[in-house]
C-alpha cells in the first residue's frame, strides 16, 4: 500500500434523499442552455426528465433532451448526441441515470467541446488517440443506479460495435462539476438491476482496495463500501423501496467510486470490458461471473487484503485476521452472489465459445492498463483459464 501519494476529486457532490430539488442553484454558473442525455423514454414516462426541466427553468436553464442511449453507450450515439448539443449550443451536459448515462454525457462532454467524434479519445485503442482537454464541455451527473460510481470518477466507458472494444476513457476534465446522488431515484429500479449494479460496487471496492496502487485514503473508502455492500445489498435486492437500504447503497456506490477514482480497478474489470465488447452483456452480471475466479487467481500475492475483503463482507472484525483464510473470502463472495441471484455463468449472458479467445485477446492488448494493476501479472492463457470457468 502507498501513504505517499496524490488524490484529487473535485466533484461537487450533492448527497440525500430529496437533494435534486436543488440542482438548479448548483448548475447555474455552468451556462443557460444544457443537454440531459438518458437511456431510452423510462424517466420520461415517469415525469422525471419533465421534474429536472422544470427544477432547472426555475434557474432560467433551458433543457433540450437526447433519449437515444443504449445500456453500454455506444459511440454513434454519443456522437448524435453531441451533434444535437452544439445544434442548440448547449453550455453542459447532464447525464441522468447509471453509468451508461453518465458515461454517454461525459462523452457528448469531450465530442462536442472538441468537435470531433468522441472515438478519438478511445485511448490505447489505436495510434490517433488524443486526451481530453479543457474544451470538454461541463458535466452534470444525476444518478440513479447504485453501481458505477461515475458520478465521481474520472472516466468514461465507450462502445464501438465495429471494433468490438469497450474501453474505458480517463482525464480529470471527465470529473463531473456537480453529482445528485439521491437515493429516492433508485426506489424504482428492478431487482436484477439492483442486484447487478450493486455487485459492480463491490467489485469497485475490492478491487481498489486490492490493487497495486492502493493508497491509505482510497483503502479507507474502499474498505467502508465493502461493509455497506455486505450489510445491505441483499435489503435492497428483496426490498426495493427500503430507503434506508437504498441510501446505504448510494453511500457505497460513491465510496467505492472515490476509491477507484484515486487507484484503479484490476483484472476482473479489464476482461469485464473485453467481455462487453465482444458481447451486450450486464456489466455487472459479467463482474459476478468473474470475481470468485479472478480473487482465486490473485489472493494469494496479497493475502491480508483479500482476507479483509471477506472479513468485512461478512461483518466480523478485522481482528479476526489471522483465523480467517482465503477460501472464506471466497466463500463469501459466492454467498452473496448466489444470495441476489447474479450465479448466472457467462455461457448464459450471451457469451459463446468463440468469443473467449477475443475476449482474452481484448483484455491483455487493449485493457493490459487496467490488467497491470492486479497484483498477479495475467497472461492470454491465464485469462482462458479464467474465463473457461467463468463459462
Ligand atoms: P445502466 O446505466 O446501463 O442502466 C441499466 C438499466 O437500468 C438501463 O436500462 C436504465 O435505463 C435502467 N435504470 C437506471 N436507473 C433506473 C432507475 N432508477 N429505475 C429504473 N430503471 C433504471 O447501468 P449501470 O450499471 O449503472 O452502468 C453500466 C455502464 O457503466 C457500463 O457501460 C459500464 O461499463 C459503465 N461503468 C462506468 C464506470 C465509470 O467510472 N465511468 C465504472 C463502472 C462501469
Amino acid at each position: 500500500m502507498i501513504d505517499n501519494f496524490d488524490f484529487n476529486n473535485p466533484v461537487k457532490l450533492l448527497f440525500g434523499a430529496g437533494k435534486l430539488n436543488e440542482l438548479g442553484n448548483h448548475v447555474k454558473p455552468l451556462g443557460d442552455r444544457c443537454l440531459l442525455v438518458t437511456t431510452g423514454n423510462f424517466f420520461v414516462a415517469t415525469g422525471l426528465v419533465k421534474r429536472i426541466q422544470g427544477i432547472l427553468a426555475n434557474s432560467g436553464i433551458e433543457t433540450v433532451v437526447y433519449t437515444e442511449v443504449s445500456p453500454n453507450p455506444l459511440d454513434e450515439e454519443v456522437d448524435s448526441a453531441a451533434a444535437l448539443a452544439k445544434h442548440n449550443d448547449c453550455d453542459f451536459i447532464i447525464g441522468l441515470g447509471g453509468g451508461s448515462s453518465i458515461d454517454a454525457a461525459k462523452g457528448v462532454a469531450m465530442a462536442a467541446g472538441h468537435d470531433c467524434p468522441v472515438w478519438r479519445f478511445a485511448m490505447g485503442t489505436h495510434d490517433d488517440a488524443i486526451e481530453p482537454t479543457e474544451r470538454t464541455l461541463p458535466i452534470v451527473a444525476i444518478a440513479t443506479t447504485s453501481g458505477t460510481g461515475s458520478h465521481v470518477t474520472p472516466y468514461s466507458v465507450i462502445t464501438n460495435k465495429q471494433t468490438k472494444q469497450k474501453p474505458g476513457i480517463g482525464s480529470e476534465y471527465l470529473f463531473a462539476k456537480v453529482a445528485v446522488v439521491d437515493p429516492e431515484l433508485a426506489l424504482s429500479l428492478p431487482k436484477e438491476i439492483t442486484a447487478s449494479t450493486g455487485f459492480d460496487v463491490l467489485a469497485h471496492a475490492l478491487e481498489a482496495y486490492t490493487c497495486n496502487i492502493s493508497n491509505v485514503m482510497t483503502d479507507l473508502y474502499a474498505k467502508e463500501a465493502i461493509k455497506l455492500v455486505g450489510q445491505n445489498l441483499v435489503k435492497a435486492v428483496a426490498d426495493g423501496t427500503d430507503l434506508q437500504a437504498r441510501t446505504a447503497m448510494a453511500m457505497a456506490d460513491t465510496y467505492a467510486g472515490y476509491a477507484i477514482a484515486g487507484s484503479l480497478v484490476t483484472l476482473c474489470h479489464a476482461i469485464a470490458h473485453a467481455v462487453g465488447g465482444v458481447s451486450e452483456t450486464v456489466h455487472g452480471q459479467t463482474l459476478a461471473a468473474l470475481t470468485p475466479h479472478t480473487v482465486e487467481f490473485s489472493m494469494n500475492q496479497n493475502p491480508d487484503k483479500f482476507k479483509t475483503v471477506g472479513l468485512l463482507l461478512t461483518g466480523r472484525s478485522e481482528e479476526d485476521l489471522a483465523n480467517f483464510k482465503l477460501t472464506e473470502t471466497v466463500a463469501a463472495l459466492r454467498s452473496l452472489i448466489a444470495a441476489i441471484g447474479m450465479d448466472i455463468p457467462l455461457s448464459e449472458q450471451g457469451v459463446t465459445t468463440t468469443d473467449l479467445a477475443e475476449i482474452a485477446k481484448g483484455t491483455t492488448e487493449y485493457m493490459g492498463g487496467i490488467a497491470e494493476a492486479d497484483v498477479r501479472p495475467a497472461s492470454f492463457d491465464d485469462v482462458m483459464q479464467i474465463l473457461t470457468k467463468a463459462f
